[in-house]
């Protein structure tokens, strides 16, 4: 009987002047998201956007939209002419088929047309008492209700549901700006790049490789983790970066129990150097303090001096368990968890610095000329853009 869905913002209400933007950038999403149905309408004004159904049935769509940034929540609606009547007998057709024991309910009126004659209190009351007298299984709870009728009352219409969905929260993804995502198919730093996209970034990933050292398994760990932000947003890139000369010759001149440090500098210095030609304005890590012994606060006092960039760390100060949670409800984790070793696995050593010194490292490095070797490497970084929906790459372009 739902012939439409209303979607909330939340977050976005907030946005003063940048709101059109924001809500023409939402609109964008959800058609792309939903373009396997043509049919739909999408009618996106200041406070809402409206599907049109046109036949298509709600319960498709329910995840696809449970996974758009920007939504904080969706219903299911029926649209009605503003009579009363007509509002009525709506409200108790939906109701009908939910009632097979006794239940408790309220309405919650929005009324955002303020000319509407009656009031939010006065709707509620016309409704729960209407219902009240159409079924006798119905008593009304206003705290803990086992179902809520919302009725928001606009000036073309008025609109009920009895569910309302939670949505993932965030902002459009490019409302932020664009930042490159260090990703190594590990557990965290898919988790780190779902964060940085559900506040609006939008983000590349940079992923580093040492092939023959790492296998093509390990690689397909993260063209499934793109596939699935692409099928989350529309589209996902991933530039990869062949390692293994790098790290031969940090293993060749830098002391052993500063490879380590010396490793992620070498990641940094690339990946902000990827940033630059794309024009990305921060770098995101999958970075959590005290997890290992590259990421403890003298550890990122050594790495992070090679760049003056912004780093965002959204795992920061998350616990393992935290991170393994999002990770399963994002459906990175199975993926994650195949045993495939990355490029750092291979060669960490036995015991790197937990507090390694920024001068030692400094020095180490400068007997050793790594910036020509690194500008060899941006040559040969391989860029990959996947497709929602395609399981199969589009496009591989040289970088540089
Ligand atoms: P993850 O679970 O994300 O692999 P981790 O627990 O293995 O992280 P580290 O190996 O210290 O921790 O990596 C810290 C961060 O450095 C990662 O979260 C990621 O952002 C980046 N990183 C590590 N390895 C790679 C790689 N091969 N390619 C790109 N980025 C990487
Ligand atoms: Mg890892």
């Amino acid at each position: 009987m739902y012939d439409h869905v209303l979607i909330r913002y939340g977050d976005l209400s907030t946005k003063g002047r940048n709101r059109s933007a924001f809500v023409s950038r939402l609109k964008r999403q959800i058609r792309s998201v939903l373009s396997q149905w043509p049919e739909l309408d999408i009618i996106s004004n200041r406070d809402r956007t409206f599907i049109h159904l046109h036949g298509v049935d709600f319960e498709q769509l329910r995840n696809p939209l449970e996974n758009i940034f920007g939504i904080i929540s969706f219903s299911p609606v029926v649209k009605v002419n503003r009579d009363m009547e007509e509002i009525s007998l709506a409200a108790s057709q939906l109701l009908e088929k939910e009632i097979t024991k006794p239940v408790t309910f309220k309405v919650s009126t929005r009324r955002a047309d303020k000319q509407f004659p009656l009031n939010t209190n006065e709707m509620n009351y016309f409704l729960g008492s209407h219902l009240l007298k159409t079924f006798e299984n119905l008593s009304v709870n206003v705290h803990e209700p086992d179902l809520e009728l919302t009725v928001e009352i606009r000036k073309e219409a008025i609109y009920l549901s009895y569910e309302t969905v939670a949505g993932a929260g965030g902002f459009p993804v490019g409302s932020s700006g664009k930042a490159m995502s260090m990703l190594s198919g590990g557990l965290d730093s898919p988790v780190s790049t779902f964060l940085a996209m559900r506040r609006g970034i939008e983000v590349e990933a940079i992923h580093f490789h040492s092939p023959p050292y790492t296998s093509d398994r390990a690689k397909q760990k993260v063209e499934d983790i793109g596939q699935l932000f692409a099928d989350l947003t529309g589209e996902f890139t991933v530039h990869y970066v062949p390692f293994a000369k790098v790290q031969e010759l940090i293993q060749k001149q830098i002391p052993e129990n500063y490879t380590m440090t010396s490793t992620r500098r070498m990641m940094l210095k690339l990946t902000d150097a990827i940033r630059s030609t794309r024009e990305g304005k921060a770098i995101i890590t999958g970075e959590s303090i005290g997890q290992v012994a590259s990421q403890t606060l003298d550890s990122m006092i050594a790495i992070n001096a090679v760049t003056a960039t912004p780093i965002l760390r959204p795992l920061a100060t998350l616990d393992k368990q935290e991170i393994v949670t999002i990770s399963k409800r994002i459906g990175a984790y199975d993926i994650s968890i195949r045993p495939y070793e990355d490029c750092c696995t291979i060669f960490t050593p036995p015991n790197p610095k937990t507090r390694p010194k920024l001068e030692k490292v400094e020095r180490y490095e400068s007997f050793v000329d790594f910036d020509n070797l690194l500008l060899d490497v941006l040559q040969h970084v391989e860029t990959v853009t996947y497709r929602a929906n395609q399981s199969v790459s589009q496009e591989m372009s040289q970088l540089l």
